[in-house]
């Protein structure tokens, strides 16, 4: 499988649960990949030393997706080095969970600069990008959360309802530049993401999964792959949920 052989690719929270996934499937795929990561050089390193198979395919960059000034100075070097991209994957996220009676600002304020406004700053740049070639793949990772509402994630579930309006919304501004704009919404995933949830918490989520099981990070990563395909050409402002039919 090639399908993404010469596609430049750039993967926000590349280096970790579900990011990881999706560079590796893009990785296996042909493509080159551009991962950005937050600040755990840790996580950065052993993704490099698993995947030194691939080392001329990838290259990892610290870019905090909140830092206006830090992803513009990224995408001129990608410019600079491969001219366009093909495709971005909007991934990366934070949780800050709190019922809004004592949810304190920051942590509001830090869940939507990452999970939205960083989708913003990237897209903005990528399809400036992408418009130079008229053809591109945009994927935000969203959320049931969106539309769910589960207390304690007032913050998560407006950063990622935001992340489908704002798709939808450029999905309609770019179609004719043949740019698709599109989000997939995991279901459970375990990843670190889960981490600070009690067993109590974990097996009450599990329960309310028709299918019983958290999903898999291959399982997304093959929804966003179909998506960044030339196969889902005619698929824009969609969102693919990857839940077990929660
Ligand atoms: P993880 O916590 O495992 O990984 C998060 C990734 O995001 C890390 O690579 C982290 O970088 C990166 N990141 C966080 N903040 C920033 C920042 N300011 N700038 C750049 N990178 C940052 O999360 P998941 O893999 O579980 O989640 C990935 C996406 O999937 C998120 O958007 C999440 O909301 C969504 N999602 C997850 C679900 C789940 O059940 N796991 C379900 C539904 C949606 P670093 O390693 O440097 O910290």
């Amino acid at each position: 499988m090639t399908t993404f052989l010469d596609k430049k690719i750039i993967v926000s929270g590349a280096t970790r649960g579900i990011g990881k996934g999706i560079s590796r499937a893009f990785l296996e795929g042909g493509g080159t990949v551009i991962g950005l990561y937050g600040g755990n050089h840790q996580a950065a390193d052993d993704f490099a030393a698993e995947h030194s198979n691939f080392k001329d395919n990838f290259s990892l960059h610290k870019c905090d997706v909140t830092d206006e000034n830090a992803v513009n100075t990224l995408f001129a070097e990608i410019e600079a080095k491969y001219d366009t991209i093909d495709i971005l994957v909007n991934n990366a996220g934070i949780r800050r969970d709190a019922l809004v009676a004592m949810m304190d600002s920051k942590n509001w304020q830090d869940v939507i600069d990452t999970n939205l406004s960083g989708t913003f700053l990237l897209s903005r740049q990528a399809v400036m990008l992408m418009l130079k070639q008229k053809y591109g793949r945009i994927i935000n990772i969203t959320s049931p959360m969106a539309h769910l509402g589960f207390p304690g994630q007032a913050n998560y579930a407006a950063s990622k309802a935001g992340q489908i309006g704002f798709a939808k919304t450029l999905a309609r501004e770019v179609a004719r530049k043949k740019i698709t704009v599109n989000c997939v919404s995991p279901g459970f995933i375990a990843t670190d993401l889960l981490d600070g949830l009690t067993d109590e918490q974990l097996k009450a989520y599990k329960k309310l999964v028709p299918m019983r099981r958290f999903g898999k990070v291959e399982e997304v990563a093959d929804a966003v792959l179909y998506l960044a395909s030339d196969r889902a050409s005619y698929i824009t402002g969609a969102v693919l949920e990857v839940n077990g039919g929660l």
